[in-house]
């Protein structure tokens, strides 16, 4: 590292094991910028400190994590639209000493989506399974891409109804609307575009679905979140009755692609930044 390298990284708790910094070291390398990326443990009650460290010293910018998306947020000199819709920030970028926070999640997930499956959004009646902090982002962007027609099934039906309130008076003229998990079966037959932002299906628990097999037709295209492992059992409860799947981890590698972007003003490159999260990811 010389004295022009400009400093990039990750803020979360824990962080051992983001991809994250494989991901855009090589994307930097690729593209010969004097850049790099670190990971930063931060607990959550300085993470205040570390916010102000971006402009202390001097960073272009951070990604931001798990635990600390909406608690960075009152620490930045300005937060664009969409985060503040989602009510989270994942990337920050240090503008000259002006702190910006963005939501590079929901559109990573959207571009991700359109560009591997070929899919109209204007034409898709979706299920999204899951009300937490990614299906916000995930639903925001569907949307604002052209979703018209969305239901929210969460195990907690208080937080799908609520996610369906506040997605109702952000993004007027769709139709949102909450159910519980239980109700699934009665709103499924008519779905199109089946997205699982739940944790159910991840790594150790990787026999588990938050849906039976049996409620699955196969008009459905099931698109999960997950991408450790990179088949959830969903996926493959789906794929045995012909159902098209798509990966999360297309997700993770486009919200990384957006951040790079607007760090480096320069096209990211994806298919280097694929080729060596999927060889990590498969060694798993
Ligand atoms: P979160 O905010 O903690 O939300 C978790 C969601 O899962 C909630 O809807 C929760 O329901 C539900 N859930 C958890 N355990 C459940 C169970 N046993 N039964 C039924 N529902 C259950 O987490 P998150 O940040 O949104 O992340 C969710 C998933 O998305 C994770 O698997 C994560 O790996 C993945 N993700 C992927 C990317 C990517 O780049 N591909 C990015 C972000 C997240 P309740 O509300 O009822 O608790």
């Amino acid at each position: 590292m010389d004295s022009k390298t400009i400093m990039t990284g990750l803020f979360g708790h824990p962080v051992g094991h983001s991809l994250s910094p494989l991901m855009h070291n090589q994307a930097f390398d690729v593209c010969r910028l004097n850049y790099r990326y670190a990971p930063f443990d931060i607990p959550p009650e300085q993470i205040g400190q570390a916010v102000a460290g971006i402009r202390a010293l001097g960073f272009r910018g951070v990604n931001v994590t798990i635990p600390h998306k909406v608690a960075v947020m009152p620490y930045l000199d300005e937060v664009d639209e969409e985060a503040k819709i989602i009510g989270a920030v994942n990337t920050i970028v240090n503008d000259n000493g002006r702190l910006i926070g963005y939501n590079t999640d929901g559109r990573g997930y959207v571009r991700s989506l359109i560009e591997e499956t070929g899919i109209v959004l204007e034409e898709q009646s979706v299920l999204m399974v899951g009300a937490g902090g990614a299906a916000r982002g995930v639903a925001v962007a569907l949307l604002q891409k052209g979703v018209v027609d969305l239901v929210i099934a969460n195990r907690s039906f208080d937080k799908a109804e609520s996610l369906a309130n506040d997605l109702q008076s952000a993004i007027p003229g769709k139709r949102v609307t909450a159910i519980s998990l239980e109700e699934i079966g009665s709103s499924i037959s008519k779905r199109t575009l089946l997205v699982q932002t739940t944790s159910i299906g991840m790594s150790p628990k990787v026999s588990e679905s938050p849906v039976p097999k049996d409620l699955l037709h196969k008009n459905l295209l099931i698109s999960d979140l997950i991408y450790n492992p990179l088949k959830t059992q969903i996926q493959k409860d789906g794929e045995e009755i012909g159902c098209r799947t798509h990966s999360g981890v297309g997700m993770f590698i486009y919200q990384g692609a957006l951040s790079f972007e607007y760090w480096t003003n320069h096209k990211a490159p994806i298919e280097e930044m694929r080729k060596v999260v999927m060889s990590k990811l498969e060694m798993r």
